[in-house]
């Protein structure tokens, strides 16, 4: 189960782009079985020589970023621009954990009786599973540390979008992965997703979606206590206050919700405006809405494209029916397509549902608020935490409100989220643990103490 083709559909054209055979339990148990079998080979390999196969995959993701780009872009309906600059990410995530090997030191701790010391141990095979918004990005975030780290991985990609980590699992053999060092299965989550999860053999799944999904993998790993990471869902404040340059502020507003079509978990889809500025900030915001090229993917200019199915406009769609009205409507071609063009309610309230709920798609919600106090206050009323942005002049406050925010990553004066470098994942039901930056290796490794006796029989 279940068997059968795998159709692989263009957004921007509704034609079909790919069919491949899908995988199901079946598939899943062999990969993971590959998976286990290799693991006892590459955790002894030596740390120089992992740290060298991970530089010529970063090296083979260079090369072919554009070809890589080109299929995600088309896959996902995501503009071409970001999809080149996605490809660069990849690159750069690989050869930034391709120094890991190298670096994952341990301690010697002092204690009575002989010498202590940790060891940073791999976990085995680990299940990763990602979504369909940033379909490779999100999994070399996973599958660069999970290997510099000593791990075997299986990956499965979101049915609607598995083109990418198929290539990736060739350029990684062609770079001189051993096989069965990197799986990938093509298959539903409800299969696939499901028997990584419960499998014995697996000994941590890495989750990327939805708060709803994260709540069932959480529940399903405890069966095992497998280890999780959750990225999940997120609705993000974007809090602008009447000091800020609000010219720029107004002006990077837009792609920080409509990036991606709105389909992103850091999208800062709560704009949250102190209300002396309002009449201002929503005037220069018009104007930045109405500018925004919507269009082809493949189109260098274009940056929104259209969502990734059907069924996902006809859920942002049910919310033009909420409470809030609409104050600013973009363009977005005619069909065939899945387009929805960049939306701006004004004034929502706090309690609104288009306020509460992720709506992953291309609507923002302007929300007034009085002063910082007031602004804290609705930034943190969400189940969510997962980014943000505060503009202000004021250096001060805006280190305050920082602080206050109840968000695993916010920008000052930028709308910017993630970096390689850097820490990046949720507060609150926004997820647990964190990936990228020095943090990510913790979550792909176990510590081991090791105590060595050295006092002389007798004394
Ligand atoms: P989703 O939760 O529907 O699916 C994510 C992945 O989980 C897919 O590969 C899917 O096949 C799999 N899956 C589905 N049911 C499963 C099950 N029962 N067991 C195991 N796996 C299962 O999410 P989506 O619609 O693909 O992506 C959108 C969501 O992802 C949004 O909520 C978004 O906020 C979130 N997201 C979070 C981050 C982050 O880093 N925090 C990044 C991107 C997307």
């Amino acid at each position: 189960m279940p068997g059968g083709t795998l159709t692989v559909l263009e957004p921007a054209t509704e034609r079909v782009l790919r069919e491949l055979p899908r995988a199901g339990a079946e598939e899943t148990d062999a990969a993971v079985a590959r998976a286990k079998e290799a693991f006892a080979a590459w955790r002894g390999v030596a740390p120089p020589e992992r740290a060298a196969v991970l530089h010529r995959l970063a090296d083979a993701i260079a090369e072919r970023r554009e070809e890589l780009a080109q299929l995600e872009a088309r896959n996902v309906g995501k503009p071409i621009a970001e999809a080149r600059a996605e490809m660069e990410m990849v690159a750069a995530t690989f050869r930034y954990y391709a120094a890991a090997p190298e670096r994952l030191v341990g301690r010697t701790i002092p204690v009575a009786g002989g010498v202590d010391m940790t060891f940073r141990e791999p976990l085995g095979v680990v299940g990763l599973i990602v979504p369909w918004n940033f379909p490779l990005t999100i999994a070399s975030w996973k599958v660069a540390p999970a290997l510099a780290a000593g791990n075997t991985v299986v990956l499965k990609p979101a049915e609607l979008t598995p083109l990418t980590a198929l290539e990736l699992e060739r350029i990684g053999l062609e770079a001189g992965l051993p096989e069965g060092v990197l799986n990938v299965v093509a298959g539903p989550g409800s299969v696939c997703g499901r028997r990584l999860v419960e499998h014995p053999d697996v000994a941590k799944i890495a989750f990327t979606g939805s708060t709803e999904v994260g709540r069932g993998i959480a529940a399903g790993a405890a069966a095992t206590i497998k280890r999780v990471t959750l990225e999940l869902g997120g609705k993000s404040a974007n809090v602008i206050f009447a000091d800020a340059d609000l010219e720029r502020a107004a002006a990077a507003a837009p792609l920080a919700v409509f990036g991606n079509a709105g389909q992103d978990c850091c999208a800062r889809s709560r704009i949250l405006v102190e209300r002396s500025a309002l009449d201002r900030f929503m005037e220069a915001l018009e104007e930045a809405v109405e500018s925004l090229r919507v269009g082809d993917p493949l189109d260098p200019e274009t940056q929104m494209g259209p969502l990734i199915s059907r069924e996902q406009v006809e859920k942002v769609a049910s919310y033009l029916d909420d409470e809030a009205p609409v104050a600013i409507r973009g363009a977005a071609p005619e069909g065939p397509g899945f387009w929805f063009p960049p939306t701006v309610l004004c004034p929502v309230d706090s309690a609104d549902r288009s306020a509460r709920e992720e709506i992953f798609g291309p609507i923002a919600c302007v929300i007034p608020f009085a002063d910082e106090r007031e602004a804290v206050a609705i930034a943190n009323d969400t189940i969510y935490g997962l980014s943000g942005s505060i503009w202000t002049r004021d250096g001060a406050k805006a280190l305050r409100v920082a602080r206050a925010i109840e968000t695993g990553v916010l920008s000052i004066n930028s709308n910017t989220s993630v970096r390689v470098q850097t820490p990046f994942g949720g507060f609150k039901q926004s997820g647990v643990g964190r990936e990228l930056g020095p943090d990510a290796l913790d979550a792909y490794t176990e510590v081991k103490n090791v105590f060595y006796a050295t006092e002389e029989p007798g004394a």
